[in-house]
């Protein structure tokens, strides 16, 4: 059955209800890859990833992070918008992702973390995944002195018996720790998590002796490169935002650690670009992952807005210092495009 065009319209508009008519959204997507194992949930697919460019295409209008603050502010807006956002800064998003936003002419948004362009390390959380879940033999036993003091001390047994399927589909978030391998994997990321950079790169190199893994990072979980960066830059439909310098727990640290997270990564970004870099995300980006202080540090440090990691639609008087985002999983069209609907009505 073919709709008519004023059909269609009352069907966009039974779909799209409340929560767009006076304000936007802004989705949060990390990696465009198929990985073996996603034990962060962080990777979309591609072919997932183009269904819902294409059903954002369709059912929303797609607009830049910019172009929705600045439109709320003026009323200028179109129907329906729709920003898109990617942290971290991922070589796949070059790769992978912005062939599609080209594809569907969409814009996006990649916050970068500086320190790591151009580094060939991987994120910290993904080297702790092939340093603790990958290897097919480890110890028995794994022993740390933490970096603050104290000791800790986990029992691994016999855990030689590497079984990639029972690893594949665990996650942190929504499966249960299923052999001791996962409990340690999950409680060195609750350890690293507020660690500086140093402290977690000494504990790293630690495990990694411990494991006798190396230090050899995956070609599929790298960073963007420096050239590579530019060339995203160059896409007129990507504007580059900073993600501080080292992925830091921001409320972690005293104002002047801040400042240099902040300010650094603003740096770093625009030397290598050419260009101004006035975009901003929170790491982690949770309530908690930052304060007052540290939106105030983003402010002076020149920034124009920032973004957080809870959800809610951006509103005309929405503070464009603490933007929430809806975070995107792994969803085929169909499961993308009933969760959009369901974020309309709700
Ligand atoms: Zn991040």
């Amino acid at each position: 059955m073919k709709l008519g065009i004023a059909d269609r319209a009352r069907r966009t508009g039974e779909w799209l209800k409340c929560k767009f008519v006076s304000g936007g959204m802004v989705l949060l997507y990390h990696r465009v890859a198929d990985l073996a194992s996603d034990p962060q949930l962080l990777a979309v697919k591609p072919q997932n990833f183009a269904e819902h460019l294409e059903i954002v295409k369709r059912k929303c209008s797609p607009v830049s992070l910019k172009e929705l603050v600045g439109g709320l502010k003026e009323k200028t807006l179109p129907e329906h918008p729709v920003a898109i956002t990617f942290d971290d800064g991922y070589a796949d998003n070059l790769a992978s992702a912005q062939p599609l936003l080209r594809r569907y002419g969409v814009p996006a948004t990649v916050f970068v973390t500086a320190g790591y362009v151009g580094s060939g390390r991987e994120f910290w959380w993904d080297e702790l995944e092939r340093l603790i879940l990958e290897p097919a033999f480890l110890p028995e036993r794994f022993h740390l002195d933490r970096p603050n003091g104290g000791s800790l001390m986990w029992e691994l047994g016999r855990n030689d018996l590497h079984k990639p399927d029972a690893y594949r589909s665990w996650n942190v978030q929504l499966s249960e720790n299923s052999t001791p391998r996962h409990t340690l994997y999950r409680s060195l990321c609750e350890l690293l998590r507020p660690l500086p950079e140093p402290s977690r790169v000494d504990v790293l190199e630690y495990i990694q002796k411990w494991a006798g893994a190396g230090s050899a990072s995956r070609p599929t979980h790298l960073p963007l490169a420096s050239e590579e960066l530019k060339r995203l830059d160059q896409e007129e439909l990507v504007e580059i935002g900073a993600h501080t310098c080292t992925h830091a727990l921001l409320s972690n640290l005293s104002k002047t650690e801040q400042k240099k997270e902040v300010q650094g990564s603003k740096k770093v970004l625009e030397e290598i670009l050419g260009h101004a870099v006035s975009s901003f995300a929170y790491p982690f980006g949770g309530r908690v992952d930052y304060t007052a202080e540290t939106v105030e540090v983003v402010r002076q440090a020149g920034f124009e807005l920032a973004c957080a990691n809870f959800p809610g639609t951006v509103w005309r008087r929405s503070d464009c210092f603490q933007l929430p985002r809806f975070l995107v999983r792994d969803w085929d069209g169909e499961t993308f495009e009933r969760w959009l609907s369901g974020l309309a009505d709700g």
